[in-house]
């Protein structure tokens, strides 16, 4: 590869139940992702059950917000994307915003968060937030995806 290049890199993005119920904020999150030169590699619509719901934010059990998060995650459709880029991971992060809607609204105001996010619970949008995490997540979503053997494929190519 070449040594000029930053790193190729995949995360998991989330379009959450509070932006699929709403079609035209759905499609114009896809259309974002696609003007910032993502590649959608993997996507897929689902519902999770509330077990998967706290198994997927184990990691917040027992904090103030744990409940409504994973009552929220598992009310409806949500759209699962896996992306591609250079410095995936921080790119879709800093698309999104900070965690907090009011926040983000406040800090951030062209982010997505602050545009579409209703609280600081319905935020619209997950972004993984290190190459660990992104893993985890990704297999979380899409058991079936080989993450090393995709990049191993691709990375060549860019
Ligand atoms: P992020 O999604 O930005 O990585 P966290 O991992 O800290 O944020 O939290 C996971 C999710 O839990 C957030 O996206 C949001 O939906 C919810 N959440 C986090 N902090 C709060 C809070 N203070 N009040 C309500 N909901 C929260
Ligand atoms: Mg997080």
């Amino acid at each position: 590869t070449c040594r000029c290049a930053k790193a190729l890199q995949l995360t998991l993005a989330v379009i959450k139940p509070d932006a699929v119920a709403h079609p035209l904020i759905l499609e114009a999150l896809h259309q974002k992702i696609l003007e910032n030169k993502f590649i959608i590699v993997k996507s897929k619509d689902i519902i999770w059950r509330r077990a998967d719901s706290e198994r997927f934010y184990a990691e917040h059990k027992g904090r103030f917000f744990y409940q409504r998060l994973v009552e929220f995650m598992s009310s409806g459709p949500m759209r699962a994307y896996v992306l591609a880029r250079e410095e995936a991971i921080s790119q879709w992060r800093e698309l999104m915003g900070p965690t907090k809607v009011f926040r983000a609204r406040y800090v951030a105001p062209g982010t997505i968060r602050a545009q579409f996010g209703l609280t600081d619970t319905r935020n619209t949008t997950h972004g993984s937030d290190s190459e660990e995490s992104a893993q985890k997540e990704i297999s979380f979503f899409f058991p079936e995806f080989c993450v090393a053997e995709w990049m191993e494929r691709a990375e060549p190519a860019f």
